[in-house]
């Protein structure tokens, strides 16, 4: 019979999440009816069973909720035999409080963590139904409950190594929310980073046979991870490697292939603190193909007596036989030297003036590193057209160069720098001079070019107007109206015109040059007026036009000098003009740019007509 006095202990207080159980003498338990609030399974315990068949006998029945109950609640649990109808006999009422769920006891692990690292709580006690997270923000990892040790692998989070972050531990009961435990701000520990290699990336090598390779970390790693060395074609090469302390050595064990690029990758390291490497290193590598030419001397205006060059991308392997790979045409002997990168060809007999030939290098040329040349190369070399002579000297001793292009009897002369303060007018003839070299086959049979780039090297040493004794050359020509005191604009110069008239040896040196070549034509340059002035001849005239046209610079009638402001006297037009040649003052419209390309037009013009 059940009455009140056969339950002998049940809990007031119960945990939501476990089960309980009630103690009591309970005759014949399966013929209990239990009410209860909540949803429960019943298992007694103690028992006496007949013929294991028939339960007569239990001393406790345990209840397991099967929902996850609320905390903090109380409940009823109604026992009744038989459905006894006199609820004072035959039924017991038990009220029954639920704790609090569960909470954080401990947090067993450091501030500082692994983004991979499993991490371990213990609560106040175990239970069903709860289910434990670690959430940040939208993302979940779950947790693995082993009695009250909650274990959490993080590494579904994939949280960035060296970063900060606030992890929060909740429970939750069939997908829905039941209680945040905790906050707990973690630093992820910094990731194995590479600090160098013995190889720069994307480095083009130049030797086929690397023993060692290098790679430095920035912590101590341990010895496992994943290396491979590949080529662009997915070949291995063999190697092997070893760590020491933060040191990965990795020893190829085979030679590369030139002209070949190798992908060094690492993988899977991990550090001795648990951090692993972020992402895949890469170490791109190339092993160079052979020498190939990066300089050389040939040019189009090559000294008869010049030494070749050939400058390599790397060094040469000394000795060797160039002969075997570099020709000069086919017929033009030569000895040769080899040191470092260089190899000078320097032919046996002087090669012949303004002529072509043809230097071609085959493949094969090996470097020091036993790279072979795959491709070859053939360069045209034109030696100089241009004659070059010293028509005197300075002041100071300094050579003045006229540099003579064609072989014509009808000659043309163009000088400049007469004032050393015009020095773009030096800079424009010696562009006009490589420009008539590398165009002698437009210089027309019956003409002779002659170019003075600088006929006052010591005013462009000093950077002055004036030459060396501080006489303007341009006052020094022999003309009616020279005088020995001169002006420049309000200026005056008491011996500006010299002492005599061709005092100096640069007005001298080309007065002689005119008198030994009467070329038909004479250009002198100067800036920056911007104008053409001929001398007063239907020739001189007509060519000024053009020039003007072709440079874009203002015509100016002959003789207009004398309608300046101070005189100018004994200049080299008025002389030119007394002695009846014809040239054109070009004044260039800028003091600092040559103006090359406006003004080549307008010279090949002169040297054409
Ligand atoms: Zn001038």
């Amino acid at each position: 019979m059940l009455t009140q006095f056969s339950i002998t202990n049940y809990p007031t207080s119960i945990k939501p999440t476990q089960e309980f159980c009630v103690e009591g003498y309970f005759l014949f338990p399966n013929a209990y009816t239990i009410k209860s609030s909540f949803p429960v399974e019943i298992e007694t315990k103690d028992k006496i069973t007949l013929f294991n068949k028939y339960d007569v006998f239990a001393k406790v029945i345990c209840f397991k909720p099967t929902t996850l109950l609320p905390e903090s609640k109380q409940y009823t649990l109604n026992l009744s035999y038989l459905n006894f109808p006199n609820p004072t006999v035959f039924q017991k009422d038990l009220t029954i409080t639920t704790q609090e769920y569960p909470d954080i006891m401990d947090v067993r692990f450091t501030e500082e963590i692994n983004n991979n690292q499993i991490l371990e709580f213990s609560i106040d006690y175990s239970g069903n139904h709860l289910n434990y997270f670690i959430n940040l923000e939208d993302y979940e990892a779950p947790c693995n409950q082993e009695s009250s040790t909650i274990l959490c692998d993080i590494s579904s989070l994939s949280l960035i190594q060296g970063y900060d972050y606030d992890l929060k531990l909740v429970s939750k009961y069939n997908g829905v929310l039941i209680k945040e435990l905790k906050i707990i701000p973690v630093q992820i520990r910094t990731a194995v980073q590479i600090e160098k290699s013995s190889i720069k990336n994307k480095s083009v090598l130049q030797d086929k046979n690397i023993y060692e390779i290098d790679i430095t970390l920035n912590k101590e790693i341990l010895n496992t991870y994943n290396i491979s060395i590949r080529d662009d074609s997915d070949g291995e090469v063999k190697l092997e490697s070893s760590v020491v302390g933060n040191l990965l050595a990795i020893y190829p064990k085979e030679e590369f292939k030139q002209n070949t690029t190798y992908y060094l990758k690492l993988n899977d390291l991990t550090g001795l603190d648990g951090s692993t490497l972020a992402n895949e290193y890469v170490l791109e590598f190339s092993i160079d193909d052979g020498p190939k030419i990066s300089w050389t001397n040939i040019s189009n205006s090559f000294s008869t007596s010049g030494n070749i060059v050939l400058a390599f991308n790397q060094d040469i392997k000394n000795p060797q036989n160039i002969k075997n790979y570099v020709k000069i045409d086919s017929s033009t002997n030569y000895s040769y030297s080899i040191y470092k990168n260089q190899v000078t060809i320097n032919p046996s007999s002087s090669l012949g003036f303004c002529k072509k030939y043809t230097v071609s290098l085959a493949k094969g040329l090996v470097s020091n590193t036993g790279l072979i040349a795959s491709s070859g190369a053939t360069y045209s070399l034109k030696t100089t057209c241009k004659r070059t002579v010293s028509i005197g000297t300075s002041v100071q001793g300094r050579s003045i160069y006229a540099y003579y292009l064609g072989s014509g009897s009808k000659k043309i002369v163009f000088f400049g720098s007469m004032h050393g303060s015009e020095a773009n007018t030096k800079t424009l003839l010696n562009k006009w001079v490589t420009e008539l070299e590398n165009n002698t086959d437009r210089i027309p049979s019956d003409k002779t070019i002659i170019v003075i780039p600088t006929l006052n090297p010591d005013g462009i040493a000093n950077l002055s107007r004036f030459n060396a004794h501080g006489v303007d050359l341009n006052r020094n020509f022999d003309t009616p109206s020279w005088v020995t005191g001169t002006y420049l604009k309000t200026d005056f110069y008491p011996t500006g015109g010299g002492s005599a008239p061709f005092s100096e040896p640069e007005s001298k040196d080309i007065r002689d040059l005119l008198y030994r070549e009467s070329p038909y034509l004479t250009l002198s340059y100067h800036s920056a007026a911007g104008y053409v002035i001929p001398t007063n001849s239907s020739s001189a005239i007509s060519k000024a036009y053009s020039y003007s046209q072709l440079s874009g610079y203002t015509y100016v009638n002959p003789g207009a000098e004398g309608s300046f402001s101070y005189d100018i006297t004994g200049t080299f037009e008025e002389w030119a003009e007394g002695r009846g040649y014809n040239a054109l003052v070009v004044e260039l419209s800028s003091a600092y740019y040559d103006q090359f390309l406006q003004n080549s037009r307008a010279m090949w013009k002169m040297v054409e007509q």
